[in-house]
């Protein structure tokens, strides 16, 4: 049985407590974004309140408060996942910034007849940064396939992995299908043949807690609003080694160690590649955030999100003619589906004057539509303080929606 009080953490969820198209909300797009505890809500009001001032550069009390709440930030998320040293934390606007900062640097490295593999289930964002790289470099991409199942097909990896692999990419979890993927697996191999491996945490972070030194892994990259922090802010994890080696992304203020019109030198890390003012408040509230679902805790949230999953499987495919994509036996709680006959979109339209949010589409991840032969999805993706309710309500939805539909 599930150890969490929902019922409590709610009243945390200010947004929560609103209607849509006059009925209650029911929030089932957490993949795309989670929301945000009024424990985060009072860091933000906090900060703005109280000492917002530009960070690292101001001898006055406000600019060491904020960068003494920036950097303890830092080491906040240092410790959630593990890693070695602080200045690995390099702050960035997200995801999407972490791996284009990743794949600028390889530019320098990469030559031609190299390749790089990525997964057949990936986030655009996890898709075009090496497509551009490639075409920079005269690099190859090559796609670890994936099964009917939505599980990428390991030997078919491990035939793929040669002395040309100069880099792995990945997600830990698929935010169309919800697949975890093997990535421990994944990083074991790719190192045996000299390759280095970036991991898309970014659906992984709100359910589970990565070591990121037990992983061994290069590099890993997550989105604060993902968990429960505010958007325009995240991570990028890399190892020492490959942070000194790789290039700056961004030149500007903050980077530098000393500019002259003949020549820059560079900051050390994490300074590097955090050129201009950052989201500093926003790296304070991902602190916070990350404070916010530890006092929860991860055992207790992968627990309960489970239980929600099975759950709402179960219910949902009672459904005459509903197909759901992503059966993989691990995979968190998001369930991706569609009913024979219908759009997705028309079906995330009612669910929507019903109150519920859902997504609809291709999810950013269209290699995964094209193998599957559809338009898009229709996909809820539960969080631990959605109820089971919430999920009778998606149920009743759906069956309302295809009655209509159909
Ligand atoms: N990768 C995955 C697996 C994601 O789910 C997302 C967000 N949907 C991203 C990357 C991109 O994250 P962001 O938009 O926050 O940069």
């Amino acid at each position: 049985q599930a150890t969490l009080d929902v019922a409590t953490i709610r009243k945390d969820f200010p947004i929560l407590q609103r209607e849509v198209n006059g009925k209650p909300l029911v929030y089932l797009d957490n993949a795309a974004t989670s929301q945000t505890p009024r424990q985060v809500i009072d860091v933000i009001v906090d900060y703005y309140q109280n000492y917002n001032a530009n960070i690292h550069r101001g001898v006055h009390a406000l600019s060491q408060e904020a960068t003494d709440a920036y950097e303890a930030a830092r080491k906040k998320i240092q410790e959630h996942f593990n890693i070695a040293k602080s200045h690995e934390v390099i702050f960035t606007s997200g995801t999407t910034h972490s791996i284009n900062l990743v794949a600028n640097g390889f530019s320098s490295f990469l030559k031609k007849g190299d390749e790089v593999l990525v997964s057949a289930m990936e986030h655009h964002s996890n898709i075009v940064p090496w497509q551009m790289l490639c075409e920079r470099t005269g690099g190859t991409l090559k796609v670890i396939p994936m099964n009917q199942e939505g599980e990428l097909i390991m030997e078919e990896y491990h035939k793929l992995l040669t002395e040309r692999t100069k880099l792995v990419f990945c997600n830990h979890i698929s935010n169309a299908l919800g697949t975890i993927n093997p990535i421990e697996e994944i990083i074991e191999a790719a190192h045996k043949v000299g390759a280095a491996v970036l991991i898309d945490g970014a659906q992984a972070a709100p359910h589970i807690r990565a070591d990121l030194q037990a992983l061994d892994v290069d590099f890993y990259t997550i989105s604060a609003h993902k968990v429960c922090g505010p958007t325009g802010v995240g991570m990028l994890y890399g190892k020492e080694e490959w942070l000194k080696k790789l290039p700056p992304y961004q030149g500007g203020g903050e980077m530098i160690a000393e500019v002259t019109f003949e020549k820059t030198t560079y900051a050390d890390l994490p300074h590097k590649f955090e050129a201009g003012t950052p989201n500093i408040c926003g790296g304070i509230a991902f602190g916070a955030a990350l404070d916010y679902m530890n006092g929860i805790g991860f055992d207790e949230i992968a627990h309960y999100e489970e239980e929600l999953l099975h759950y709402a499987t179960e219910k949902l495919l009672v459904i005459e003619g509903l197909r759901i994509y992503g059966t993989a036996a691990k995979k968190t709680s998001v369930i991706s589906f569609n009913i024979e006959g219908i759009h997705p979109y028309d079906i995330g339209t009612i669910l929507d004057k019903l109150g519920i949010a859902v997504r609809t589409g291709h999810h950013c991840a269209q290699p995964i539509m094209d193998f599957y032969q559809i338009p898009g999805t229709v996909r809820a993706s539960f969080s631990f303080y959605n109820t089971k309710e919430e999920v009778d309500s998606l149920v009743e939805g759906v069956k309302r929606a295809k009655n209509m539909l159909v």
